[in-house]
């Protein structure tokens, strides 16, 4: 069974490392032995992984040998004092750790290798102080809307401060996404290591988690926090009404049987998510099919593919998913592909982790935060260049900078190989758009394979219309018993269907129109005490982890309480001008960007085209700005 890693229960001897030794990535294990011998001589140039491959090195195996066997001699007489091993690098040597593993002297990199190491059982970002310790009488109190990644980590934080809250959650579950979708072979396409709480990390099977495995992650977090019997279950959250008399949100909340009743709080947490509605294509006919209709994130477990021809409409990260599996059981899949998803080699999506590097993860002290940091930092690093449009390159739908253009040509090397002699499927799996202006997509040769199959038909562009027994394309028409929706979520429409009404009875969706946007994807002018987790321009291409964005999300979050605590005030509100300023930079920001700029329709726009999903800047940038809350940025009362 799983466990959460809470503690060293072993002493590794000599014997033991011996024979785990060859299971040890030489980047965790060279960096680890640093740390604890003080010799960084370990940290060779030789030894330096290639960063397109960690957390493994890259290296030629006898490379690999030479450098675990130097290790293994320096770290055998420090095992005895596993227990006593420094908690964390310090400064000096996080940034020597930082230069080596990126290969040169990256500033961001430097900044960052603090956080990017998270010693076990050390909650960094746990608030320093409590409700009664800052302010004893005071009457705050807060809900929290979801209970699913960032709504958890919302209420463990007001949990740790001491102030009382309730979580409201519309499913029977806490999990959001993770509990919603259960389409086949549903997992993460980032590494499990960084998809967890940095501060609760997990014996992982697999190195990247499947949906009932991060389901089950968190329900212990949620079970092993306190967090559970905050959650008041099958209940939505209708509408929010801020009232500038008492300093009040009143919330109307719906249980699944349609009984209404308001909760009143000084503070609201929005934790809704982004990737729950599903976005259910008007395709003309759809309504008229007569077998099921099934979007992935309400997949019908009654369906039996055997014998059954399928259309598969989309070809986003969840189809790339779903389809295959279900391609081994169906008699006919026909997927609709409008425009083929950029692809990155992953050969290890779908395995599990080998049994003496999980026991390393679990038994050697240090492996495991020296192994997240080898995958964390380069990914919070990432290759903000190569999604960045250089006006002088000049930046067209094939590339938009040199950068970009290298990502590309490296990305249509592995489609060509995939896709070998056929080079009909070839020019059919090329997308014609440049890398970064959509999603990039995990792969471990799945996809190109499925497409090979004698049962599957690729059809590269949408769907004319649907009739009673099947759709039609150019005039052919496919018939079909089941047809499967790949097509992705309504993210643009952040916080609906709930009406939130700030000061003045301002509302917040007219406010937005389709251009949601929150300073810091956080807080929102003329809606005081009212807090965002995982809001507009919150995601991340190819520079940052969703995870930590949550965790500088709830950490701002938390110290905005504390100020309203603090100073005794009722209420804060963000200044418009602040606003307004924000506001203009991630506009401009997020033009420059290949996601911002490229003409390809995705989720990271909305109808005009204008991106309210992903954050632009530097993941240091994110950090910085939100690990404390400027007061000036705010009317307080
Ligand atoms: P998505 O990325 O938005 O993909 C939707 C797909 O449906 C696209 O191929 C799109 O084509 C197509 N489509 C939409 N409307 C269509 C229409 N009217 N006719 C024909 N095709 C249509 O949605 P998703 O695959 O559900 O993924 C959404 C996000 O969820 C991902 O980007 C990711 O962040 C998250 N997710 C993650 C994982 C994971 O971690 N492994 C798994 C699933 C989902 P166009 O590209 O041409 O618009």
């Amino acid at each position: 069974m799983n466990k959460t890693l809470d503690r060293y229960s072993t002493q590794v001897t000599e014997e033991e490392l011996a024979a785990h030794l060859a299971s040890a990535q030489v980047p965790a294990l060279v960096m680890l032995t640093a740390h604890v011998t003080g010799d960084t001589s370990v940290l060779r140039d030789e030894w330096r992984p290639n960063l397109k491959t960690l957390p493994l090195s890259g290296l030629d195996a006898g490379t690999e040998a030479a450098a675990r066997a130097r290790c293994f001699e320096l770290l055998v007489p420090f095992l005895p004092t596993q227990h006593e091993w420094p908690a964390v690098p310090n400064e000096a040597l996080r940034r020597q750790l930082a230069t080596w593993l990126m290969g040169s002297e990256n500033e961001d990199a430097q900044a960052m290798a603090a956080v990017a190491f998270t010693p076990n059982n050390v909650d960094p970002r746990r608030p320093d102080w409590t409700l009664d310790s800052v302010a004893p009488d005071s009457a705050l109190n807060a809900v929290v809307i979801g209970a699913g990644f960032s709504g958890l980590l919302a209420g463990l934080r007001l949990k740790q401060a001491g102030v009382p809250f309730k979580i409201i959650e519309k499913s029977q579950d806490v999990g959001g996404t993770w509990w919603e979708n259960t389409y086949p072979d549903c997992r993460t396409d980032v590494r499990s290591h960084i998809y967890t709480y940095s501060f609760v990390q997990h014996d992982w099977e697999t190195h990247y988690g499947r949906q009932d495995k991060i389901h089950g992650y968190l329900h212990q977090f949620a079970a092993d926090n306190g967090l559970l019997e905050h959650v008041v279950f099958g209940t939505e959250v209708t509408a929010s009404r801020w009232d500038a008399e008492t300093g009040i949100w009143t919330l109307d909340t719906k249980t699944a049987q349609g009984v209404g009743g308001t909760i009143a709080s000084r503070i609201v947490v929005s934790a809704v998510g982004q990737l729950n509605r599903p976005s259910i294509p008007s395709l003309p006919g759809l309504d008229t099919f007569k077998g099921p209709v099934v979007h992935s994130a309400q997949w019908d477990h009654g369906i039996d593919f055997a014998n059954k021809r399928v259309v598969v409409v989309g070809t986003g990260a969840s189809a790339l998913q779903f389809a295959p599996a279900v391609a081994k059981v169906a008699e006919q899949v026909t997927i609709f592909q409008r425009s083929a998803p950029w692809l990155r080699p992953t050969p290890v999506l779908r395995q599990e982790i080998e049994a003496g590097e999980r026991w390393l993860l679990l038994n050697l002290n240090q492996y495991r935060a020296y192994y997240r940091f080898s995958i964390f930092l380069p990914r919070l690093i990432g290759n903000l260049p190569a999604a960045t449009v250089d006006p002088d390159f000049p930046p067209t739908e094939v590339s938009v900078s040199a950068a970009n253009e290298a990502l590309r040509q490296e990305l249509t090397a592995y489609l060509l190989d995939q896709a070998g002699d056929d080079e009909k499927l070839a020019q059919a799996i090329i997308p014609d758009y440049p890398p970064a202006a959509k999603r990039i997509i995990c792969d471990d040769g799945t996809w190109v394979t499925t497409l090979k199959r004698d049962n599957v038909r690729l059809v590269s562009q949408g769907v004319n219309r649907i009739d009673e027994t099947g759709v039609w394309v150019d005039g052919e028409h496919i018939e079909a018993d089941v047809i499967l929706l790949g097509t992705g979520f309504k993210a643009s429409d952040f916080l609906l269907p709930m009406s939130v009404t700030g000061i003045d009875g301002k509302d917040l969706h007219k406010t937005w129109g389709i251009d949601a946007s929150a300073y810091l994807g956080v807080t929102l002018p003329g809606f005081p005490n009212f807090f965002c987790m995982y809001g507009p321009n919150t995601n991340t291409v190819i520079h940052g982890n969703l995870v930590f964005f949550l965790e500088c999300q709830a950490n701002y979050m938390i110290d905005a309480v504390k100020t309203l605590a603090s100073g005794g005030h009722r209420s804060m509100a963000l200044r418009e001008d602040v606003f307004a300023e924000y506001d203009k930079e991630i506009t401009t920001e997020s033009a420059k960007r290949t996601w911002g700029w490229s003409k390809t329709h995705s989720w990271y726009m909305n109808a005009e085209g204008r991106s309210t999903i992903m954050w632009p800047l530097p993941a240091r940038e994110y950090f910085e700005r939100t690990s404390c809350v400027r007061t000036e940025d705010y009317i307080l009362s």
